[in-house]
């Protein structure tokens, strides 16, 4: 009797322990109300808390951020970045969440979003054979694809069509197999963690496929590009047209996606050919596959669809099932080119 008394004991004590833990995660990790408040009351911008990130990822899907942020001045930025120092918060950036899976726990901390926040741009030079074009990270890439156009600048035709935010593309090194935005770039801004701004020229960024290799924790500012294919706004039209009508051809854009989910591997060598990452999910048979409401898309491999309100789960059980059966299949490791955010909910 006395035994199962103690043991009865040491299950509560356990029980409150775990609760005990569980809550001062939380206080650790959401925000203050003081906090909150000095957010609410001196941030210029947007500001949300407990916010759906199912609102601001091009696929529909993740949880709530602690706070959401939208800096109406480079000052903001700077004043979250300060704020996030002081009250030891993480941040995490975000640009129009267009290769970005949120899981359904939702991020902690601030998400600060800059796409259609900080969005000027300012012709720098134009002479008869170059265009120089300062843009700001938080402008739509289909806004400045307007502006190349009305300026008579053909050279990002190959890239019309994909959607994000300027900063998104260049941290993405974002493009296709006949160009890549680091093409164009002349020279960008970025925002350090300690408030610094750093001007960096194209020979000190590291692009890689898909990839700028910077701290995660840095603002890509603004972005100034080079064009030099110079012609009239109705050639340059005729000329990003072909590049859109693939993407509606071959893309399920009827549907909320992430772009491709994987990188296509890459060739060892020069005249090596090697499978895209499309080709390798087909091969394997996996087009069509339904996993709760997201689905590999019939139209393209790479491309998973929220068909019907899908969870970040259902999203991240398809990645790992394409991962293993090619993995088991053909030897090959595919490496996700989408970003993953955020934690799992809580049990
Ligand atoms: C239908 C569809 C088609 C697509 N086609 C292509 C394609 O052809 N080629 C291609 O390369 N991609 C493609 N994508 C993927 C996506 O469009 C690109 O990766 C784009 O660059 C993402 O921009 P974003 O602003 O949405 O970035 P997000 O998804 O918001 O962020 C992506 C990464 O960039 C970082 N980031 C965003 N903004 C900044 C900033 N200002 N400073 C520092 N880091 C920042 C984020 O932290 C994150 O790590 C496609 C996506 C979709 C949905």
């Amino acid at each position: 009797m006395q035994e199962q008394e103690v043991t009865s004991t040491m299950g509560r004590n356990a029980l409150h322990q775990d609760i005990l833990k569980r809550w001062q995660k939380k206080q650790k990790l959401t925000l203050s109300e003081d906090l909150k408040d000095i957010l609410t009351l001196r941030f210029d911008g947007e500001v949300k808390f407990n916010e759906p990130l199912s609102k601001h990822t091009y696929i529909k899907i993740g949880g709530p951020a602690d706070a959401y942020l939208k800096p109406r001045t480079i000052e903001a930025l700077k004043f979250a970045l300060e704020l996030a120092g002081e009250h030891n918060v993480p941040y995490t950036i975000l640009g129009k969440g267009a290769n970005t899976l949120v899981k359904d726990g939702g991020v902690r901390g601030f998400v600060i979003c800059l796409y259609d926040a900080l969005s000027d741009y300012e012709v720098l030079e134009q002479t008869d054979d170059h265009i120089d074009l300062r843009v700001s990270a938080g402008m739509p890439w289909k806004k400045v694809m307007q502006i190349a156009r009305d300026l008579g600048a053909a050279d990002f035709a190959p890239l019309n069509g994909i959607p994000g935010s300027v900063g998104g593309l260049v941290a993405m090194n974002a493009g296709t197999p006949v160009a890549e935005i680091k093409d164009f770039v002349r020279s960008a801004q970025f925002l350090t963690k300690e408030g610094e701004v750093l001007e960096l020229g194209r020979e000190r960024l590291k692009f890689e496929y898909r990839d700028l290799k910077m701290p995660r924790t840095q603002f890509v500012l603004s972005v100034v590009f080079r064009l030099t294919q110079i012609k009239t706004p109705e050639e340059v039209e005729q000329e990003m047209k072909p590049y859109q009508e693939k993407r509606v051809n071959t893309q399920p854009l009827e549907y909320p996606n992430l772009g491709s989910v994987f990188k296509n591997p890459q060739p060892t060598h020069e005249k090596e050919v090697v499978a895209t990452a499309g080709q390798l999910i087909e091969e394997a048979g996996l087009k069509n596959v339904r996993v709760g409401g997201a689905r590999i898309s019939p139209k393209h491999g790479n491309f998973i669809i929220n068909e019907d309100n899908a969870k970040a789960k259902d999203v991240l059980t398809l990645i790992n099932l394409a991962k293993d059966k090619i993995k088991n299949t053909t030897g090959i490791v595919l490496e996700t080119e989408i970003k993953v955010i955020g934690e799992d909910p809580e049990s």
